[in-house]
């Protein structure tokens, strides 16, 4: 089976291709080189499914892809759908600091990763969620993994999400239960 992945980040491929080779073995992942598609949906579902959808539409070829981001309770969910552009910067680093300095004083650091993982192709499109609970540390640890990896502490973990192997995170993530369920919804459609 070839599946187009409509990311341009070749660590998303490498990511997903560890976590589907498993669940569907002999799939085939291509990375996707073609426009991107304005995300201008108000849900990570919303999201995901445009980017597959471009993909597919584009290739010809059946498609996943993703849209993740970081929800923290005490600010509402913010910054949510909006966590690739909080700062306005496209800089990891300045989200990262932005979210630290809006919960600055906060006793409250729930959080939660979020994934949703859709895939489309000529007569099927399906969504699925996935959520990794944790918490905001006052400050960044660990130079691992990516985004706010060093400011994610899980649930029942001591140590930061950037702290983590990549095994150790792809075992828990977001992405990881994502797919896990979205390869479940495809597997029966089969
Ligand atoms: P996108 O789904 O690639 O657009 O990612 C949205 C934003 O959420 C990224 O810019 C990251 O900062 C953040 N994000 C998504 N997944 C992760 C993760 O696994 N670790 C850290 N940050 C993440």
């Amino acid at each position: 089976m070839k599946l187009v992945v409509a990311t341009h980040n070749p660590h998303k491929v490498a990511e997903l291709g560890r976590i589907l080779e498993p669940l569907l073995p002999g799939i085939e992942l291509i990375a996707y080189d073609g426009p991107e598609p304005v995300e201008d949906g108000a849900t990570f579902e919303a999201n995901a499914l445009i980017k597959a959808r471009a993909a597919y539409e584009h290739t010809g070829l059946a498609a996943i892809a993703d849209d993740s981001g970081i929800a923290a309770d005490a600010l509402g969910g913010d910054p949510g759908i909006r966590s690739a552009r909080y700062a306005g910067t496209g800089n990891d680093r300045d989200n990262l600091e932005l979210l630290l300095r809006n919960l600055h004083g906060e006793s409250n650091r729930a959080a939660q990763f979020l994934c949703a993982a859709a895939y489309v192709d000529a007569g099927t499109e399906l969504v699925e969620t996935g959520i990794w609970q944790g918490a905001v540390l006052e400050g960044p640890r660990g130079d691992g993994g990516f985004g706010y990896d060093p400011i994610f502490q899980p649930e029942g973990e001591a140590r930061s999400a950037a702290e983590l192997s990549a095994d150790e995170k792809d075992a828990l993530s977001h992405r990881r239960r994502a797919f896990t369920a979205l390869a479940g919804a495809l597997g029966r459609l089969t």
